[in-house]
C-alpha cells in the first residue's frame, strides 16, 4: 500500500490523481488540502476518508469542520495546515498539485521529512530549484515529475547517465493562437484564451499555455529536474500533442514518449514509479492520426517564451520575478483588468526594473514575489 497526501486535491491535477486512487486499491489517501472549495472537499473526505484535510482560510476550515463533524478527520488551515499535511508521518508521497509559489514551503518541509514528491507545481522548481534539487539529493528523496513533458523526458531518460544526454526536445502544442500575428492577438478575450486545443487544465495554466509562458516555465523546470543547461533545451512546436517530449543522446539517437493527451498517465507513472500499471483510456491510432508535424516556436509574437530564457539566464531571483509578474498579470487578465498582450509586456517591465539577487533563500524569493506583485498592481492601477 502506498500512502499519499495531495495539496490542491480539488483542482485539475488533484481530481485526476484521485481518479487514479479510485482505480488502484494499492493507493491510499491520508491527507488532502485545497483553497476554499469546501463542498468539493467534503465530498472527497467522505469518499477517501483521509486522516487530515486542510483549507486555506480558517473560515473555510470552520465550515468544513461543521460539515464533517460526524467523521474522524482533523481539519487544519493556512500555511501551518499545509506544512502539517506535508510532513504527516503516515504519508510516503506528497503530490504537489497546488497553483503558485505557495507550494515552496510545504515541498521543502516534505523533502526534509523524507517524502518523495510527485511534482505538478512547477512554480516551486522555477523559483526555488536551486534549493529543492540539492535538498532532495541530500535527503535521498525522489522528485517525480507529473507535468506531461517532464514525465516524457523522465521516461525517455529511463536511468541513462546525464553525460549521455545531448539535448532535451521539449514539445509544445503552440496553444489556441498558434500562427496568429501580434495584431490578431490584440483583442483576444478571456473566453478565447481558455480554449486549449488539446488539454483540459486549470484556468491559470490554460492562459499560460496560450501565451507560451507555460512552456517558458517548463524550460526552467526541465533545467532543474534533469540538470541540463538552457542551451541544450530546445522547444519544438508539435500541434498534435502526441509526442510529449524527447531526449537526444550524444550518438544522435532520439528517445520519445508518445501517447494521447491525458494527464492521468504521467500522474500514475509518478505514483507507481519505477513500476508501470495498466490504465484504461484512448490509445494512439497512427492510421487515424496520419501525420505528426513540427515547427519552430514563434518567440516574436509570443515573447513569453523568450522572456523565460532571459529570466533563467539572469538567474537568481529573476525567474521568481518572471513567474510572479505572470501570475499577477494573468489574474488581472482573467478579471478583465488588462488586455491579453499586456501579460508579456508587464512581465518584461517587471524583469527590467528588478535587480537580481543571486542564490536567493526562501525569504528572499517570497520577498521578490511580493515586490513583483506590488509592482504589477501599481503599474496597472496608475
Ligand atoms: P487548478 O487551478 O485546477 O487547481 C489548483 C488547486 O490548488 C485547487 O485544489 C485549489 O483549491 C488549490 N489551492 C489554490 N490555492 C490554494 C491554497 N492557498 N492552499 C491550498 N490549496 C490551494 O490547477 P491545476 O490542477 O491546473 O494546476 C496545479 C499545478 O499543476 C500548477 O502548478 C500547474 O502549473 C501544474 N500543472 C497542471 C497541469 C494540468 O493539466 N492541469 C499540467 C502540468 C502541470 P480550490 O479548489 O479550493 O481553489
Amino acid at each position: 500500500m502506498k500512502k499519499i497526501a495531495i495539496l490542491g486535491s480539488t483542482g485539475s491535477i488533484g481530481t485526476q490523481t484521485l481518479e487514479i486512487v479510485r482505480n488502484n486499491p494499492e493507493l491510499e489517501v491520508v491527507a488532502l488540502a485545497a483553497g476554499n472549495s469546501v463542498e468539493a472537499m467534503e465530498a472527497q473526505i467522505r469518499e477517501f476518508r483521509p486522516l487530515v484535510a486542510g483549507m486555506w482560510t480558517e473560515q473555510a476550515a470552520c465550515e468544513l469542520r461543521n460539515r464533517v463533524a460526524d467523521l474522524d478527520v482533523r481539519i487544519v488551515s493556512g500555511m501551518e495546515g499545509l506544512l502539517e499535511i506535508a510532513v504527516l508521518p503516515q504519508s510516503q508521497v506528497l503530490v504537489t498539485a497546488i497553483v503558485g509559489m505557495i507550494g515552496i514551503r510545504p515541498t521543502i518541509a516534505a523533502i526534509e521529512s523524507g517524502k518523495d514528491i510527485a511534482l505538478a507545481n512547477k512554480e516551486t522548481l522555477v523559483t526555488a530549484g536551486h534549493i529543492i534539487m540539492p535538498l532532495a539529493r541530500k535527503c535521498g528523496v525522489s522528485i517525480l515529475p507529473v507535468d506531461s513533458e517532464h514525465s516524457a523526458i523522465f521516461q525517455s531518460i529511463n536511468g541513462e547517465p546525464g553525460e549521455r544526454i545531448a539535448k532535451i526536445l521539449l514539445t509544445a502544442s503552440g496553444g489556441p493562437f498558434r500562427g496568429k500575428t501580434r495584431s490578431e492577438l490584440e483583442n483576444i478575450q478571456v473566453e478565447d484564451a481558455l480554449k486549449h486545443p488539446n488539454w483540459a487544465m486549470g484556468r491559470k495554466i490554460t492562459i499560460d499555455s496560450s501565451t507560451m509562458v507555460n512552456k517558458g516555465l517548463e524550460v526552467m523546470e526541465a533545467k532543474w529536474l534533469f540538470g541540463v543547461d538552457l542551451d541544450r533545451i530546445q522547444v519544438v512546436v508539435h500541434p498534435q500533442s502526441i509526442i510529449h517530449s524527447m531526449v537526444e543522446y550524444v550518438d544522435g539517437a532520439i528517445m520519445a514518449q508518445l501517447g494521447t493527451p491525458d494527464m492521468k498517465l504521467p500522474i500514475q507513472y509518478a505514483l507507481f514509479y519505477p513500476d508501470r500499471k495498466p490504465m484504461d483510456g484512448k490509445r494512439v491510432d497512427f492510421y487515424e492520426l496520419g501525420q505528426l508535424t513540427f515547427e519552430k516556436p514563434d518567440m516574436d509574437n509570443f515573447p513569453g517564451l523568450r522572456l523565460a530564457y532571459e529570466a533563467q539566464m539572469a538567474g537568481g531571483s529573476m525567474p521568481t520575478v518572471y513567474n510572479a509578474a505572470n501570475e499577477k498579470a494573468v489574474e488581472m487578465f482573467l478579471n478583465r483588468k488588462i488586455k491579453y498582450l499586456q501579460i508579456p509586456e508587464l512581465i518584461e517591465e517587471a524583469m527590467a526594473q528588478h535587480e537580481v539577487i543571486s542564490n536567493p533563500g526562501v525569504e528572499e524569493i517570497l520577498a521578490a514575489e511580493a515586490e513583483t506583485y506590488e509592482y504589477i498592481t501599481g503599474r496597472v492601477m496608475k
